[in-house]
C-alpha cells in the first residue's frame, strides 16, 4: 500500500487495493510540453484505400479513400495511385472509422509492473492491443500522485505517450479528493485539452466530501468538460463485503455479492440527481445492470444529460464465471451480473440507450490475479479487454444481425469522438478528418487464442470463442499500423490529442 490514492481507496472500502502506480516523476529525460499534439503532418501517412465499402456520413458507399499527411483528402470512386502512397486493395472489406476505446488503464512506466499489483500494460503494449483490435484512439485514466497532484501525473503520462504510444491517446484526469485546488486544476486541464474528469462514487471520500465533488461536477460542466462517474455505493459494498466475510465467504467465487445491483442503481440515481442539480453532463462508466439502465433511460427522457458506457464482459458473461477456477482473472468493478442484465444491455445497445462501449482494460499478470491470498476483502479490480472488444461486438452484434452497422459505428467510434471533444477530427470518415480507418473482413472467421493477444497479461475472457468479422487492417492517421496479425507501428508514433469541448450527442 503506497501513495495517497491507494490509501484513500483502502480507507474507503477497506477491501480494495487499487493499482494506480503512484510514484514520483522519473528524474531526467526530455520534458515535452504537456498536450502539445504531435501534428498529423509530422507523423501522418499517404495512403489510398481502394475498393472498400466505406461507412460515410451518408451510409455505406463504394468509394476509395485518399489520405495525405495523415488526413482524409478525398472520398471518391476510382482514385488513381500517386507516387509515395501506400495502396491498399480493400475489395470485399468494410472501411469503418477507427475504433475509439474511451476507457483504459495503462502504466506510464517503460517496463511495468515495478510491483506485482500494478498494471502490466504500458502505452506500447496497450497500443499494440488496441491496434490489433481495430482501435486507433484510446482514453487513458490518469490518477494523481501521492500529493494529490494531477498536473505532474498528466505530464508524466504525456511523456510516456510521446515515447511509447502507437495508438492516439486522450487522457482523463481522475479526482480522488475534492480539494479546493481542483477548481484551478480544471481550468488548467481544459486549457491543455483534457476536457473530462473522472470521479468515483464508490470511494468513501465521495460521501465525506460530497459538497466539494458536487462543485467539481458543476465547474466541469461550466467549462464544457464531461464528468465520468464510477457508480457504485461505498456503504452498500462495504456492508455486503463484511457480511460475506462474516459468513466465511472470503473466496472470490462470491465476488459478485460484494456489489449488489442496488449499489449501482442507487449510485446511478445519485449521478442523475447531481446532473440535475449542477446542470452538468455525466457519463456513467461501465454500467452493468438492467435496473441501472432503466434509471438512466428515464432520466434521459426527462432531458437530463446522462450518457451511458457499458463494458464488453457484461455483454457475454454472467456471474457464474467467478465460480470457475480462473474466475478471479475477471474480477472487475462492478461485477458480472445475470443473463437478464445481458439481454437488457443488448437491447440498450441496439436502441441507442447505451452510447459507448469502453473496455476498462486494466491488465494484471495472471499469477497476481490468481494469488490465493486474494479475497473479497483484498483484490485487484480489472481485466484486459481492449483487443477483443470490437471483434466480439462486431461478431455478436453486426454479424448476428443484432446491431446495425450504424449502431456499431456510433457505439465504437463516433459517439465517443463527440462526447470527448474529438469530433470531427475522429469518429467519421470525411475529408478533413484524421485518416483513422479500420478495414473489416465481415466474413472472416477467427478463433480467439492466447497467441493473438498483445496485452502483456496474455489472457482474455473470450479465449476459445469463434467470431465472424475481423479487423484485418488498422490505419492510424494514414499509416498502416496493424495488418493481418502484424504490428507495423513503432513506439512514439501515437499522438497525444488535445481535445475540444464535450459535445452533446445529436
Ligand atoms: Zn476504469
Amino acid at each position: 500500500m503506497r501513495g495517497l490514492a491507494r490509501r484513500l481507496f483502502c480507507q474507503g472500502l477497506g477491501v480494495m487495493a487499487f493499482s494506480i502506480g503512484c510514484r514520483p516523476l522519473r528524474p531526467g529525460g526530455e520534458i515535452i510540453p504537456p498536450d502539445k499534439p504531435r501534428g498529423a503532418a509530422a507523423s501522418g501517412g499517404e495512403a489510398l484505400v481502394r475498393g472498400a465499402q466505406v461507412f460515410t456520413e451518408h451510409g455505406l458507399r463504394p468509394v476509395d479513400i485518399r489520405a495525405a499527411r495523415g488526413v482524409i483528402v478525398e472520398l471518391a470512386r476510382d482514385l488513381q495511385p500517386r507516387d509515395g502512397e501506400t495502396v491498399i486493395d480493400a475489395r470485399g472489406l468494410l472501411a469503418l472509422p477507427g475504433g475509439i476505446d474511451p476507457h483504459v488503464h495503462l502504466s506510464p512506466d517503460l517496463d511495468p509492473p515495478r510491483e506485482p499489483d500494478e498494471y502490466c500494460d504500458n502505452y506500447t503494449s496497450g497500443s499494440a492491443a488496441a491496434l490489433a483490435g481495430g482501435l486507433t484512439t484510446i482514453g487513458a485514466m490518469v490518477f494523481p500522485d501521492e500529493h494529490d497532484d494531477i498536473l505532474s501525473r498528466i505530464d508524466e503520462h504525456t511523456r510516456s505517450v510521446h515515447e511509447q504510444a502507437m495508438a492516439d491517446v486522450i487522457l482523463h484526469p481522475v479526482a480522488l479528493t475534492a480539494a479546493a485546488s481542483w477548481r484551478a486544476n480544471l481550468a488548467t486541464l481544459a486549457r491543455r485539452g483534457h476536457t473530462s474528469v473522472k470521479l468515483f462514487t464508490v470511494m468513501v471520500q465521495f460521501e465525506r466530501q460530497r459538497p466539494g465533488f458536487t462543485e467539481i461536477i458543476r465547474e466541469a460542466g461550466r467549462r464544457q468538460m464531461l464528468t465520468l462517474l464510477h457508480c457504485e455505493r461505498h456503504d452498500i459494498n462495504r456492508q455486503s463485503t463484511e457480511r460475506l466475510v462474516a459468513e466465511g465467504k472470503r473466496s472470490l467465487r462470491y465476488y459478485a455479492d460484494t456489489s449488489p445491483v442496488r449499489s449501482e442503481v442507487q449510485a446511478v440515481r445519485d449521478a442523475i440527481g447531481l446532473s440535475e442539480q449542477t446542470g452538468s453532463p455525466i457519463y456513467v462508466v461501465h454500467l452493468s445492470s438492467a435496473d441501472a439502465l432503466v434509471e438512466c433511460v428515464a432520466a434521459r427522457r426527462r432531458g437530463v444529460p446522462i450518457y451511458v458506457e457499458t463494458r464488453p464482459m457484461y455483454l457475454y458473461h454472467t456471474r457464474a464465471r467467478y465460480e470457475q477456477e480462473d474466475g478471479p482473472l475477471f474480477v472487475g468493478q462492478p461485477p458480472l451480473r445475470t443473463s437478464r442484465d445481458i439481454e437488457a444491455l443488448w437491447d440498450g445497445l441496439r436502441r441507442g440507450l447505451i452510447d459507448t462501449v469502453g473496455s476498462d482494460h486494466a491488465a494484471f499478470f495472471a499469477e497476481t490475479k490468481l494469488d490465493p491470498r486474494k479475497s473479497v476483502k483484498d483484490y485487484l479490480p480489472g481485466t484486459p479487454a481492449m483487443q477483443m472488444m470490437l471483434p466480439m461486438l462486431f461478431s455478436e452484434g453486426v454479424a448476428r444481425g443484432r446491431l446495425s452497422l450504424d449502431r456499431f459505428v456510433a457505439l465504437t467510434s463516433s459517439n465517443a469522438a463527440r462526447l470527448f471533444g474529438l469530433y470531427p477530427r475522429k469518429g467519421v470518415l470525411r475529408p478533413g478528418a484524421d485518416a483513422d480507418i479500420t478495414l473489416w473482413d465481415p466474413g472472416l472467421r477467427q478463433t480467439i487464442t492466447r497467441a493473438m493477444l498483445r496485452s502483456r497479461a496474455g489472457y482474455d475472457i473470450n479465449e476459445g470463442r469463434e467470431v465472424q468479422g475481423w479487423p484485418v487492417y488498422t490505419i492510424r492517421r494514414g499509416r498502416v499500423a496493424f495488418a493481418h496479425g502484424e504490428l507495423l507501428a513503432s513506439p512514439g508514433s501515437g499522438a497525444l490529442l488535445a481535445r475540444g469541448p464535450h459535445q452533446p450527442l445529436p
